[in-house]
């Protein structure tokens, strides 16, 4: 179920610090992240470009080791394993053309290694989930941006991973697309339970979507603040109107310094 807390966190960042290096340089990219994620919450975060936040995401997905601080993911009641329990969604949908739909939700079933048979009736439920029946026998190029995504995201779960991590996924969508992906994302999170943390550059997507948010500040990435979004569910496109999600964007605003009027 969303929200649920374990006793202990299910994900937990201490000053966490990356640092890339070349032969001649050394950035430091992120400085100082520190946050606890517990088992079920949709954790977005929002910073400046290039503050960060994607080295924060391939930290979590293994990708690259932090330098410094600690990185912990799962529990007691909730085991980890790297290796298969996360699924990523990107800015694009990286489908390959030459397979259909329902074998490009199967690529990651395929690499794990799951029985095929009981990963294709996933895939299809799975295809429902994200508003995509009908379409399993389809190539890429016969779906619309905001369809590929939706495929996408049935991908990264196919292999019923215990984390999402999804690097602005809805960025290369029109807005009207983006927003009826944002509902989409929002009750495909509530079905599935999954923990997700989502790096947007909306403040409104980041509000409209988090149980919380993380505000990181501008390169190096410290933590600027992160708080729970206590909007109520289910969430509707016009709860972007009301004063109480006006509150939690402007409190945003003022953490990335950009609440001053012009
Ligand atoms: P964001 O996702 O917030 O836009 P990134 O995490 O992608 O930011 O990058 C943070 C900073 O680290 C940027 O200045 C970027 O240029 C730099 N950076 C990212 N990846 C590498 C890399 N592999 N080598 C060197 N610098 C990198």
């Amino acid at each position: 179920m969303a929200g649920v807390m374990g006793d202990e966190p299910f994900i937990s960042l201490r000053n966490v610090r990356k640092i890339y290096r070349t032969d001649t340089s050394e950035f430091l990219a992120v400085s100082d992240v520190t946050m606890d994620i517990g088992e079920g919450e949709m954790v977005s975060v929002v910073g400046p470009s290039g503050c960060g936040k994607t080295t924060v995401l391939k930290i979590l997905a293994g990708l690259h080791a932090a330098d410094g601080g600690s990185v912990k993911i799962g529990n007691a009641r909730t085991p980890f394993d790297p290796g298969r329990d996360i699924g990523m969604v990107f800015q694009q949908a990286l489908l390959l053309k030459w397979r259909t739909v329902i074998d490009n939700v199967l690529l990651p079933a395929e690499i794990v290694g799951l029985p095929m048979k009981a990963a294709r009736a996933r895939a299809r439920d799975l295809l429902n989930l994200v508003g995509l029946a009908g379409q399993e026998n389809n190539y890429p190029q016969q779906l619309s941006g905001g369809m590929q995504q939706r495929a996408a995201i049935a991908r990264a779960m196919i292999h019923n991973p215990k984390l999402i991590l999804m690097d602005e996924p809805f960025g290369a969508l029109d807005a009207l697309t983006r927003e009826q992906m944002n509902l989409e994302m929002l009750r495909i999170w509530r079905e599935s339970g999954k923990t997700i943390i989502l790096v947007t550059h909306s403040i409104q997507e980041a509000v409209f979507l988090g149980s919380h948010c993380a505000v990181l500040t501008a390169a190096p990435a410290r933590m600027a603040e992160y708080f729970p979004i206590l909007l109520p569910y289910p969430r509707a496109l016009p709860m972007k109107t009301t004063d109480e999600f006006g509150a939690y964007a402007r409190r945003i605003y003022a953490s990335l310094g950009l609440g001053a009027s012009g």
